[in-house]
């Protein structure tokens, strides 16, 4: 799926995507000097049972840290434990030693005082009788007996502990995993949703194959009440049978007295009922308000990763695959919608009717099953023989068209692209109007956030791009993710990663218009950020609880996944390899599961020249974080060295990682045309090659394909400072971007002094295009806001004024007139909106009367789209323009619009509003609680809004993890959001108690420790850097 994040300047108001599931999360706004921050992801909990019955003593899964974890990432987990005040190996013996039934407490002492010497024979006396004691009470009963004790079978494994069912039966299986014995073939599913009572009932008919002789059949379920279940062995009676449950693991089963056989077909039949969920996950209920003002109801599904199992019993791992058949009853004033096209429609007497859904032609993972029962509206064209329709609530079915055409033509793209055709007859793209993700993959059965899908006529050309972009992402995902899925969520990137990089890919080629290359450099920026921290992890991780699987949807599975994908595909000689590639992967592996492995070998066995890829890329998804690659010269040698990039506050010893690095380079004789570029490998710590002497300077990193950092030496940083200042043009635009941001992250690793950055900034009045002046913005941005909120206002206000020295010519170059551009708007959005945040009078004067001419035409007047978010959040600082704005909010039916207003909303520094809007967007009526991260993240780049959102989380945490699942996109954004400007020892301490009081309500998250590390890092950069700061600025 897509999270739903923003990524560069402007863009900070518009959901971007990593689109699936769980990411909304709103990027550092560029722009907004006095609002942003970044925000990213996270680790999970376990149920006390699941610790307490884990099957073999030794592995413990305690909340996302199961034994091997230890192993590769000792230091992590014990560094995050101390600072959560507590160990993961305590932690389960504890849990053992005070709740295990089998283990005696001792009893509270009493005693009275005896002398020394009584101790002491005491003491000894009690030692001996006690070993003795324990001698006899653990050798078996046997040990004396004639017969002796039988010999044990070294070679059997230990019986599994198994769990307690609801009804107090064993329950026959103790694993997280399901077994493998059984594979399901086809689900045929009835669907009954009472959109009055907000329940439904099931009916759920399982086909499955005996793999290996077992007497169990154990799949997953939740929150489903079973009223009856029956099974049918080959061509026999059906007989009812009991089914067990496990609830803590979601797990449901059937024993049965004598084994099923290898090849032996079955059928099981559940009926059910349940409600629907009024969480943003399994079979859900929605509602908006129509035009007349009449509340309108729907139901939805969203199943990715774990909740099919919340609509109906399956066997929800992804290499389950199998058919559907789903039928759906509904009351004939609504209609519905499934993966496949309608078969027929059914009377039925209780006077609802039954459509009836084609069996899928394909072989499906549960999480891309979906079902929609509402009253929209679509329109619909062809492509390719595909039947294309987006929906969307009747009041908006003006605003389709542009999905229908792009959604149209990237079909087609891909499918001459894959060489594979996308293999359903029709593909819906559906709007709905509470929905936490981007968007959702489902196959057939596309769903979006109503932000995402939906433009009118005065949409921005950004608002078209991130658009765009959505559908791409998930459109790459027919063919990666559904037709080919990876076999576990330890590989989510093999989705994520390839949607991700498919969606810049595409667009470039068939809607260059949109200049996606700037974003998906950002992207990177930030993934290189995210990736630098200890609490990072790699790639491919292992993954077994809920908690961890939600957590795999970052930014490392989406946008270090794209960006190591975009490196192999620079690094590879010859055009159109990796193309070639992908396609023999997505051949091969056409209708099944893979891991990361599999990918490799395709791609190694299509290169020419032979090149082994696995070898290469497994340093880039098997370890965290990447390598810091530094410069050394003398004379004509030029010597490359590799470290781990880790930023840590502390003196952890770094584990001794090393990447096979792809290293380009140019150097100041050739350095913009592809062709200057040089290639050399460094798969050895150090390796030197030779230049000619009469070279400059070089620049390594062409274009930042790479996922690398730079350091060059205070000689190497020098020439290229020298050589921009004389002229700007010697490297390309996002080569320029590159040199920003690696100075900064060598600044924040503590390499490089703050006057260095300054004086690498010194080219920064000459510069004009948008990605270095967007990323520069954004680094003074964060630093701004830590200044700010230790209330350093002094510096504060020096750095404002650097900024404005820096980017004054550029900002009073801009118009406020409409522009056509996408990197000019993402420009001057970014200039203009930083303009308007440090309090330039004359922007924040033009704002105004732009909002004015606004509201005095009635709203009829047209704001450039990618100055509104400047403007609106200017507005929103008077007590009229909020209270107008707030109107507004509650009637308009543009989203990227409304979505920019209630960003002003939140932007308000009234304490008052902060909490109105907190609560509002809590009780879900007035806002939509899925607005609530954006709402957080907004609030918290704000003064009053920061602390204010702190103690909002702090309080409402219960509530936030009953709407957004512990781990998920949306929990990670609000943690970030809410911590990532703090840098004193006060809030590190508060924020360490808080999460560590949470327990298994939260404080294992990956997002928890990277909390803790951020504040620890801007702790020490402040401290670091306070005096050459006031020297310097
Ligand atoms: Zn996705």
């Amino acid at each position: 799926m897509d999270l739903f994040d923003s990524n560069t300047a402007e863009q900070a108001n518009l959901p971007r995507n990593m689109i699936e599931n769980s990411l909304f999360e709103e990027e550092p706004d560029v722009v907004d000097l006095a609002k942003d921050s970044n925000t990213f992801p996270t680790f999970p909990t376990l149920d006390p049972d699941e610790v307490a019955y884990e099957p073999r003593s030794s592995r413990l899964l305690v909340r996302g840290l199961g034994e091997n974890d230890m192993d590769d990432d000792e230091e992590d987990c014990e560094s995050s434990a101390r600072l959560l005040g507590m160990s993961f190996m305590n932690r389960s013996s504890s849990h053992r030693s005070s709740s295990s039934p089998y283990i005696r407490q001792s009893p509270p002492r009493s005693c009275s005082r005896p002398s020394g010497r009584t101790m002491v024979v005491c003491v000894f006396v009690l030692v001996i009788v006690a070993s003795l004691t324990m001698v006899l009470y653990f050798l078996p009963g046997c040990t004396f007996t004639k017969a002796g004790c039988p010999q044990p079978n070294k070679t059997a494994p230990l019986e599994p502990v198994y769990p307690n069912s609801t009804n107090g039966e064993l329950f026959p299986w103790a694993e997280l995993r399901l077994p493998h014995s059984i594979r399901p073939l086809n689900y045929d599913l009835t669907f009954a949703p009472d959109l009055d009572s907000m329940t439904f009932t099931g009916k759920a008919a399982i086909e499955m194959s005996v793999l290996h002789n077992t007497k169990r059949i154990v799949l997953h379920a939740a929150n489903l009440n079973i009223t009856k279940a029956t099974f049918k062995l080959g061509n026999g009676q059906a007989r009812d049978v009991t089914v067990l449950e496990y609830k803590p693991r979601q797990q449901i089963a059937v024993k049965f007295p004598e084994e099923l056989k290898t090849d032996q077909q079955c059928v099981l039949t559940f009926e059910y009922n349940a409600n629907l969920s009024h969480s943003y996950d399994g079979f859900y209920n929605s509602s908006y308000t129509d035009k007349y003002g009449n509340k309108r109801v729907l139901a939805a599904t969203q199943f990715e990763p774990l909740s099919a199992r919340k609509a109906f019993p399956c066997f929800d791992e992804p290499s389950f695959k199998a058919t559907f058949l789903i039928k759906i009853n509904r009351k004939p004033t609504y209609m519905s919608l499934s993966n496949m096209p309608k078969a027929k429609t059914t009377p039925l007497s209780s006077g609802l009717e039954q459509d009836e859904f084609e069996k899928t032609n394909v072989n499906m993972s549960t999480y891309l099953v979906a079902f929609i029962v509402a009253n929209f509206t679509s329109v619909s064209s062809s492509a390719s023989g595909t039947n294309v329709s987006v929906y969307s609530v009747p009041d908006k079915k003006e605003q389709t068209g542009f999905a229908l055409d792009t959604a149209s033509k990237l079909l087609q793209f891909y499918n001459k692209f894959f060489e594979i055709e996308y293999p359903l007859k029709k593909l819906d793209l559906v709007a709905i109007p509470d929905f936490l993700a981007g968007a959702m993959e489902n196959w057939g059965l596309i769903t979006f956030r109503e932000t995402t899908l939906l433009l009118d006529n005065n949409s921005s050309s950004l608002e078209k791009q991130v658009v765009a972009s959505v559908i791409a992402h998930e459109l790459a995902h027919q063919w990666f993710g559904n037709l080919v899925t990876m076999s576990w969520w330890n590989d989510l990137w093999l989705n994520e990663g390839f949607a991700t990089y498919m969606e810049y890919m595409s667009l470039q080629e068939i809607l260059p218009s949109f200049d996606t290359g700037n974003l998906f450099l950002s992207v990177r920026f930030r993934a290189l950020d995210k990736d630098a921290l200890n609490s990072s992890h790699p790639v491919s991780t292992e993954v077994n609880t809920p908690e961890q699987i939600e957590e795999m949807f970052d930014s490392v599975s989406y946008e270090k996944g794209a960006s190591i994908l975009l490196m192999l595909n620079a690094s590879l000689p010859k055009e159109q390899q990796f193309k070639k590639g992908i396609i023999q992967y997505l051949k091969s592996f056409s209708g099944l599961n893979t891991e990361t492995v599999d990918l490799w070998n395709s791609l190694t066995q299509v290169s020419t020249p032979r090149r082994n890829i696995s070898e290469m890329m497994s340093s880039w998804t098997s370890q965290k974080g990447f390598p810091l690659v530094t410069v050394s010269r003398k004379g004509d040698m030029v010597t490359f060295s590799q470290e781990p990039f880790l930023l840590t506050s502390d003196n952890t010893t770094k584990a001794p990682r090393q990447w096979n690095i792809p290293i380009t380079f140019v150097n100041d004789s050739c350095s913009l045309a592809p062709e200057c570029r040089q290639m050399f490998n460094l798969s050895k710590k150090s390796e030197s090659l030779k230049v000619p002497g009469s070279v400059k300077w070089l620049k390594l990193n062409y274009k930042n394909t790479g996922f690398y950092v730079v350091d060059y030496g205070q000689d190497g940083w020098n020439a290229i400072r020298d050589a921009l200042s004389e002229n700007i043009s010697v490297l390309t635009a996002e080569d320029r971007a590159s040199v920003i941001h690696n100075i900064f992250a060598l600044s924040r690793l503590g390499r490089v002094p703050f006057e260095q950055v300054c004086h690498l900034l010194s080219f920064m009045p000459n510069e004009t295009e948008t990605a270095p002046v967007t990323e520069a913005l954004l680094q003074l941005n964060s630093i701004y806001r830590l200044l700010d909120k230790r209330q350093e206002s002094g510096l504060a206000s020096r750095l404002k004024s650097y900024i404005q020295n820096q980017f004054g010519s550029l900002m009073e170059s801009q118009t406020w007139k409409e522009e056509e551009s996408v990197s000019k708007q993402e420009l001057r959005s970014a200039l203009i909106s930083t303009a308007c945040a440090l309090n330039n009078e004359g922007y924040v004067a033009k704002a105004k009367s732009l909002f004015k001419t606004y509201t005095d035409s009635n709203f009829t007047f047209k704001i450039p789209g990618d100055l509104q978010q400047a403007v609106f959040t200017v507005a929103a600082q008077s007590d009229d323009g909020w209270k107008t704005l707030n109107a507004l909010y509650a009637t308009s039916t543009n989203d990227a619009q409304k979505r920019k207003m209630l960003k002003a909303l939140a932007s308000t520094q009234d304490p008052r509003r902060i909490a109105w809007i907190l609560k509002a967007a809590l009780n879900g009526a007035i806002i939509q609680t899925q607005e609530l991260p954006l709402i957080i993240n907004t609030m918290c780049n704000g003064f009053a809004g920061y602390l204010f959102a702190w103690d909002f989380v702090q309080v409402n945490w219960d509530r936030l993890i009953e709407k957004f699942p512990v781990g998920s996109f949306a929990i990670q954004t609000i943690v970030k959001s809410t911590t990532s400007q703090f840098s004193t020892q006060v809030h590190l301490d508060q924020v360490q108690a808080f999460f560590s009081s949470l327990k298994q309500r939260g404080s294992q998250m990956r997002s928890v420790q990277e909390a803790l590390e951020t504040i620890r890092l801007n702790k020490r950069w402040i401290e670091n850097n306070l005096q050459a700061m006031r020297k310097w600025l």
